[in-house]
């Protein structure tokens, strides 16, 4: 071999094992087999989750000292897990689950919404998405939609009766929305999900903008996690107000101050173990307005005491309570009384 020749040869074997050893640590599993030794080392007590109370100094900085390993851990397994193929992680993964929650209903443009939303979806980690249709029965668009993200999923529908359905002038506030597609969701997660499951439950409409942040925050919930939500109320953010001993003391908001839980739908995620103990918490069509987050929160919370504010303290938003405008499709309705064929036709919009 001539020198040229072998200094390639170097190079190659090199590369190769490079990419080997990446392959070891994000593919198949033995990484993060590491990984959670590690974590279990650090866990290895059975404080069962609180934080302790009245250490001395030293045993404080030894308990500070732990949960930052442990946090640096947790951040390593989702970076490790971000470039795991999504069908290995629904059996191997060691980060909590996300159940994700999305109504959704038939308008021009929701496969638009929902494309940009699978989208956001599909860059998490060990989520499932669990997405119901206000129909009569599920929709190609969707099905397909879905089958497309690779991502694990359940598709289901539920109607909302005529009663409930906000009418064409109607001002959209003046009803709930996504009410019945949400308890179908809860309903399927308690029949389907092991009451001993790590994970959370998440609502997440389909016309909201997601950070990949606000996954990482909501993961490791223990109770109900909350945070800010920008653009909702009327406000450039609404948020929940955090004391200097880091408890959550009430609601920065302007609408409506008074709820139990002045938050939006978007601003909380609830512990899958604590959700599936408390099989009477859904919402419901007949409450007063901006009541829906109450009425379901009530269920596992009795004080905000028992809340965990994160992002930072409730100091950052991940993800904006965005509405999409109706797009004017006064041409498309000019066809129609011309009785010409619309543009859509043969094409899926
Ligand atoms: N939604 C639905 N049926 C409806 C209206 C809304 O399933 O008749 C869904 C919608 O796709 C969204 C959620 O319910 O995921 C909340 O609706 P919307 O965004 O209109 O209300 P807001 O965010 O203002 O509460
Ligand atoms: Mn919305």
């Amino acid at each position: 071999m001539t020198k040229n020749k072998k200094v390639v040869f170097a190079g190659a074997t090199l590369l190769l094992m490079v990419w080997c050893t990446k392959g070891y640590w994000t593919s198949d599993g033995n990484g993060r087999e590491r990984v959670r030794d590690r974590l279990s080392m650090a866990y290895n007590d059975d404080r069962g989750g609180a934080i302790p109370v009245n250490l001395s100094p030293e045993a404080q900085a030894a308990f500070e000292q732990r949960e930052r390993i442990i946090n640096a851990l947790k951040l390593e397994i989702s970076q490790l897990e971000r470039g795991c193929p999504k069908k290995k992680l629904e059996k191997y993964s060691l980060l909590p689950k996300i159940y994700a929650i999305t109504p959704t209903y038939k308008r021009p443009v929701q496969k638009a919404e929902l494309t940009r939303l699978s989208h956001t979806l599909m860059l998490v980690p060990n989520l499932h998405w669990v997405i119901v249709e206000d129909a009569e029965k599920k929709s190609e668009l969707v099905a397909n939609l879905l089958a497309r993200t690779g991502m694990p999923y359940t598709h289901l529908h539920a109607v909302t009766p005529a009663t409930w359905k906000i009418k064409p002038k109607e001002a959209w506030y003046n009803k709930p929305r996504g009410v019945l597609q949400r308890n179908a969701a809860l309903a399927w997660l308690r029949a389907n999900v092991k009451p001993d499951e790590e994970g959370v439950v998440y609502f997440a409409d389909d016309d909201n903008a997601y950070s990949l942040e606000v996954f990482d925050e909501m993961r490791y919930v223990k109770t109900v996690g909350v945070w800010p939500v920008g653009l909702v109320g009327g406000l450039m953010v609404e948020r929940p107000k955090v004391n200097a001993e880091g408890k959550v003391v009430g609601w920065l908001t302007v609408w409506s101050p008074n709820r139990p839980f002045a938050i939006d739908m978007a601003g909380f995620a609830v512990n899958l173990k604590l959700f599936m103990s408390k099989p009477e918490g859904k919402f419901k069509n007949e409450v007063q307005k901006g009541y829906q987050e109450s009425e379901f929160l009530r269920h596992f919370v009795t004080s905000l005491d028992e809340v965990e504010p994160r992002a930072d303290n409730c100091t950052k938003v991940n993800v904006w309570h965005t509405r999409t405008e109706n797009p004017p499709l006064r041409e498309e309705i000019r066809l129609k009384k011309e009785a010409k064929p619309p543009s859509d036709l043969g094409i899926e919009v």
